[in-house]
């Protein structure tokens, strides 16, 4: 298995994520703006999960149907060292909160979706 970030990171890129992975597997890409998870790393521990604002890290087996075209998105191949990230460096501008991102959720899928089993908030 591994964790994916899903769409609930894209334009936001909190970051706060990075800050306990303990074998620092998290990348940013551009294109959305978001961060992912090289799958061939991750060791699965979940310390991450909680860490995220707006809850959008699942474990593979949690990803709502709905996102599951994020799961190939965290591709070993778009991880480099160029690209790794190890530190919280803030949000992007204009980053929303939970909230909005579940009224988002909402509008667009009909209904907001279920949150990752071990998130925080
Ligand atoms: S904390 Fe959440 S929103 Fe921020 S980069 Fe990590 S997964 Fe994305
Ligand atoms: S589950 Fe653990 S190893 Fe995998 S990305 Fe999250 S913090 Fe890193």
């Amino acid at each position: 298995m591994t964790y994916i970030v899903t769409e609930r990171c894209a334009s936001n890129r909190y970051t706060d994520c990075v800050a306990d992975c303990p074998v620092d597997c998290f990348y940013e890409i551009q294109d959305p703006h978001m961060l992912i998870i090289n799958p061939d790393e991750c060791i699965d521990c979940d310390a991450c999960v909680p860490l995220c604002p707006v809850n959008a890290i699942y474990p593979e087996a949690e990803v709502p149907e709905e996102y599951e075209e994020w799961t190939p998105k965290n591709d070993a191949a778009a991880c480099t060292d160029d690209n790794r990230i190890t530190e919280t460096v803030g949000s992007l501008d204009g980053a929303h909160s939970i909230e909005e991102v579940k009224q988002k959720e909402e509008e667009k899928f009909g209904n907001p979706l279920a949150d990752p089993s071990s998130a925080a908030n």
